[in-house]
């Protein structure tokens, strides 16, 4: 995989090399790691609990995440990605910090929603609502906590990666240093 960015790679020969997106533009984490591939029963377990609301999964899903990050998580405190109040609603139950939570406890590290979702911002407004949604530039503020340092921002899946690099842009610049996780990948 990609060291930075945690990208799985097909091909031995790949291995450890820094990928074309962390060469072209450096992230603003340090690192993130998936625990695995979004397909199969891995993919079908995270559209369960999302969306069928079957909650108990979120202890089987920080497990395994747990699992796989090992000694990756060098962190004092986990942040979950916040939902839009909209989905929350929609859904009944916060997915994201759940399994935080739930990761929490496994690794005994703190958890605090110290990021925030804004609502959609004026420059925005001049963009369709699915350019929206690919751009989230402005989409979390920060409830900054002096006690931590070294954060993990948690969220279900990375896809494009652009809301992890958002929400890892904010904190890095109130002065964190970022770790990023996902409990799967699309690849
Ligand atoms: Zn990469």
């Amino acid at each position: 995989m990609c060291p930075v960015c945690g990208k799985f790679y097909f091909s031995l020969s790949a291995r450890d090399v820094v990928c074309y997106d962390c060469l072209s533009e450096n992230p603003p984490f340090e690192a993130h790691r998936s625990a695995g591939i979004y397909e199969g029963k891995l993919r079908e377990t995270i559209l369960l609990y999302k969306y069928r609301k079957i909650e108990y999964l979120a202890k089987p899903l920080a497990e395994f995440l747990a699992r796989r990050l090992g000694d990756f998580c060098d962190v004092d405190c986990i942040v979950p990605l916040p939902s839009h109040k909209k989905r929350l609603k929609e859904r009944g139950f916060d997915h994201i910090l759940k399994i935080a939570k739930k990761l929490g406890r496994i690794m005994g590290i703190d958890v605090r929603k110290i990021l925030v979702r804004n609502k959609y911002t004026l420059p925005q407004t001049g963009l369709s609502r699915s350019a929206r949604l690919k751009n989230p530039k402005g989409s979390f503020s920060l409830i900054k906590d002096e006690r931590y340092k070294r954060i993990l921002v948690i969220d279900d899946v990375w896809t494009t990666g652009a809301t992890i690099r958002e929400a890892a842009r904010v904190l890095k610049s109130a002065g964190y240093k970022v770790l990023a996780a996902t409990v799967a990948r699309d690849i």
